[in-house]
């Protein structure tokens, strides 16, 4: 699996509908591929695409304030836009996840009245299943696929429990963290919903005896 292609529109300084190709792996050996460009261009802005399609929340990160601080402002020539758009296409010929896809596409959309969805090869999806889906892919917005600016030095001065979290990611057991988690989650829903249960049957059973008794005695008559 490799990053194979990035579509950017309306996101940040990206008005126009802006898509870099990368190159396929070579004789087994990957591609590397330069941006450059002059300060305040936008090159950081490409990583911010990057990050904020695999479902980034921390507008510290995304070198934000408020979310919609990622949509298209205006420029002198251009008026504001009303919707930032990522898309993110990752070769899936290795069928490392969903084996059906030789190419798995993540959209994330954000309009400016605040809705915002996300899409995996077309189809709506929770931010949850994209987590899941780039944890099987061992490729994650917080791990190291994406390294940014001081994120080596972060790694070295961190807590050890902290420093984990990048090897899980790195050794592909984010994924069975993440469902744990969520059965766990599911689990106390249910002993929560047991407990419910138990209540009410204790308030009821009173009644029903009562009930019974009652049922009895028109038997008789
Ligand atoms: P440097 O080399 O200094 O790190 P850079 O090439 O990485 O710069 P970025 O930081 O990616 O540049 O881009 C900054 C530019 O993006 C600024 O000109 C800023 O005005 C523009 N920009 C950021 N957010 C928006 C937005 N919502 N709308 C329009 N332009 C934006």
């Amino acid at each position: 699996m490799y990053l194979k292609r990035l579509e950017v529109q309306g996101f940040k300084s990206f008005a126009q509908k802006t898509v870099l190709d990368f190159l396929p792996p070579k004789n087994g050996r990957f591609s590397i591929t330069g941006v450059v460009g002059p300060n305040g261009s936008g090159k950081s802005n490409i990583s911010d695409a990057i990050r904020w399609v695999m479902g980034e929340q921390s507008m510290k990160t995304l070198r934000g304030k408020k979310s919609e601080d990622v949509i298209f402002n205006g420029s002198a020539s251009k008026g504001q836009l009303g919707m930032a758009e990522v898309v993110l296409i990752l070769d899936n010929s290795d069928a490392r996840v969903l084996p059906e896809y030789a190419e798995i596409n993540i959209t994330r959309r954000l309009y400016r009245d605040g809705n915002s969805e996300y899409l995996v090869n077309g189809s709506p999806a929770r931010l949850f299943d994209i987590h899941l889906l780039l944890a099987k892919a061992q490729f994650a917005e917080n791990s190291y696929s994406v390294v940014g600016q001081g994120t080596i030095d972060q790694l070295l001065t961190v807590s050890p429990s902290e420093r984990k979290d990048f090897l899980d990611e790195a050794s592909g057991i984010k994924e069975f963290q993440i469902k744990r988690h969520q059965s766990q989650l599911k689990l106390t829903r249910s002993l929560e919903n047991m407990d419910t249960a138990e209540r009410l049957i204790t308030e009821v059973e009173p009644h029903l005896k009562m009930l019974h008794k009652q049922v009895k005695k028109l038997e008789k008559r």
